[in-house]
């Protein structure tokens, strides 16, 4: 069957309506659907100053090359990219790599931050310490970097490359956990109050899938080697992620079925868990947290690198 509307091959059948759809036509319908996710949840305004957390993959190398195109067309509008380097052996140096070329080749600037410089230790070395799984442990940095570098950096947001696929998995994974506040902390745009030490994270992708973006980032010839991470496989969410594949396969556009009711009950898990987590900062490194000490720094004490 030719393309849903043109005679051309498709490159792509849409698993949640069963559409085919040729190279031009998908691309035309991947970007509206980004813009009307834009548009919808109000991620952007004219004069923002956007950081991209870059880390080389195709999804993150899709968001910053779109958001490029709107920096090209708003005069005050700001963007550049932030890559965090956690120090995984042969992972994250070619990924680096890719960032680089990528930004290069579309004038983007780069800065770079590693765990190294930053923590005090490469996360290969702190998981040779220590039995935590290795996402728990990166995770905690990774979101602690990101935040302070982007508020230092001036950024009023933060894109980030979650798609709807990464969304499904982070709420099932809450259900799975009893997790409900940290799940009124998803959505397009992140945060459930407006604080100045926290720079909101927007998701652009968030309503394209995987398998739609990773198309998407083939047909524009980006430089994605498609590296997995070594500890990928050790995380809830790879199990997880791995158990709403095969159900989509079962049942197609059970995802996205999933993603639209979660946005129905948003604003009302949002609006319940509004008071409860009051913002301090924390006593050793002074960036916000909910606790006395932040997550970071008990994980470093823990990890006797304070
Ligand atoms: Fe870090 Fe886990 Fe992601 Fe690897 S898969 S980069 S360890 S969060």
């Amino acid at each position: 069957m030719p393309c849903k509307n043109c005679k051309e091959k498709p490159v792509i059948t849409l698993t949640n309506s069963n559409v085919k759809l040729c190279r031009v036509h998908f691309i035309k319908y991947f970007e509206r659907k980004v813009m009307h996710t834009i548009g919808k949840y109000k991620l952007l305004d004219k004069e923002d100053n956007v950081g991209v957390a870059l880390s080389g993959g195709k999804d993150s190398m899709t968001i910053a090359y779109l958001l490029n195109e709107i920096r090209k067309k708003r005069k005050n509008f700001k963007l550049q990219a932030i890559l965090i380097d956690e120090g995984i052996k042969g992972y994250r140096s070619k990924t680096v790599i890719d960032a680089k070329k990528f930004c290069k080749e579309h004038k983007i600037p780069l800065k770079i931050f590693s765990y190294k410089k930053e923590i005090g230790s490469t996360l290969d070395i702190m998981l040779s310490k220590t039995h935590k799984k290795p996402c728990s442990v990166c995770g905690v940095f990774r979101r602690y970097l990101l935040n302070m570098k982007s508020r230092e950096l001036g950024f009023n947001k933060l894109a980030t490359g979650h798609n709807l696929d990464d969304e499904a998995q982070s709420i099932l994974m809450n259900q799975l956990r009893s997790n409900p506040e940290v799940s009124a902390r998803l959505g397009p745009i992140t945060g459930i109050q407006d604080n100045k030490d926290f720079v909101r994270r927007i998701k652009p992708l968030y309503l394209l899938t995987e398998k739609e973006t990773a198309t998407y980032a083939f047909l524009r010839k980006f430089p994605v080697t498609f590296t997995e991470c070594p500890n990928a496989k050790q995380g809830y969410r790879d199990d997880v992620r791995t158990l709403l594949n095969q159900f989509e396969k079962k049942y197609p556009g059970s995802k996205h079925a999933m993603v639209n009711a979660f946005l129905e009950t948003l604003p009302a898990l949002k609006q319940h868990f509004q008071d409860t987590s009051e913002i301090r900062s924390c006593k050793i490194c002074q960036e916000p947290t909910s606790k006395e000490i932040c997550q970071a720094c008990t994980l470093q004490q823990e990890l006797h690198l304070k």
